[in-house]
């Protein structure tokens, strides 16, 4: 066997062939859409593990260290990929949550 996988396997398929369920309703590497107060954003829950360079989570101006599990959302509008932002997965509810008229921007 190569090291090198030529296939992607799927986000929870381990390279011994076990197949890893997530715990919990948030599936890594699946986009759902997500209404707020500011429109519909496409939210990917990502592992954090193959990016190997850190983001600055625009909720709380940290840094979002590499190979941490966190979220990528994007107004889900044509283009709106370009406006991708990676968060804090705890931010990016706490954003969500805040509802309509507490908005600070
Ligand atoms: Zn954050």
């Amino acid at each position: 066997m190569s090291p090198r996988r030529a296939r992607r396997r799927g986000p929870f398929e381990r390279p011994d062939g076990r197949v890893v369920r997530p715990v919990g309703p948030q599936v890594a590497g699946v986009d759902r859409v997500e209404s707020a107060h500011d429109g519909e954003w496409v939210v990917r829950n990502v592992s954090g593990a193959a990016q190997g360079k850190a983001y600055r989570c625009p909720g709380c101006e940290q840094e979002i260290r590499p190979g941490l599990p966190h979220v990528v959302s994007w107004p889900a509008w044509p283009g709106g990929e370009d406006e991708r932002r990676h968060w804090h997965t705890a931010c990016w509810r706490n954003r969500a949550n805040r509802g309509p008229g507490r908005s600070r921007y």
